[in-house]
């Protein structure tokens, strides 16, 4: 979708430090970091969240956890420990419109979330 920030970043129209790529889906650093390790992971394909999820895309999901897995001990936080959190419309603050999984590590969390 032309007008999807994160179909963009996929084309590379726009730039984004991207950290992994894989032929389902790609990993960058969000640009306004919550966290010392604050990475999108988001699926090639476009939904808008996960309420656009249909059966075929069971595998793609699990995928998404996957490479956020592989990234959080690449960084050096998967012992310490991380949040993965997806948005789902505007009371959870979901503000882009491409599913996206979030990465977030590299400091205590705190529950319950604000
Ligand atoms: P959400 O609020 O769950 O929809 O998360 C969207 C996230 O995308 C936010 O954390 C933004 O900082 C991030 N974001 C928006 N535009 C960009 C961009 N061009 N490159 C990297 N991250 C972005
Ligand atoms: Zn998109």
């Amino acid at each position: 979708m032309t007008d999807c920030v994160f179909c963009r970043i996929i084309e590379k129209k726009i730039p984004a430090r991207i950290i992994y790529e894989d032929p389902d889906c790609i990993a960058f650093e969000d640009i306004s970091p919550q966290a010392p390790v604050h990475v999108l992971i988001i699926p090639r394909k476009h939904m808008a969240n996960t309420l656009e999820m249909g059966v075929e895309d069971d595998a793609l999901i699990g995928r998404l956890f996957r490479a956020a897995n592989k990234i959080a001990r690449d960084k050096g936080i998967a012992e310490r420990g991380f949040r993965m959190v997806m948005n789902t419309n505007p009371e959870a603050g979901q503000t882009v419109y491409h599913l996206h999984l979030h990465l977030l590590g590299g400091r205590r969390m705190h529950w319950p979330p604000g």
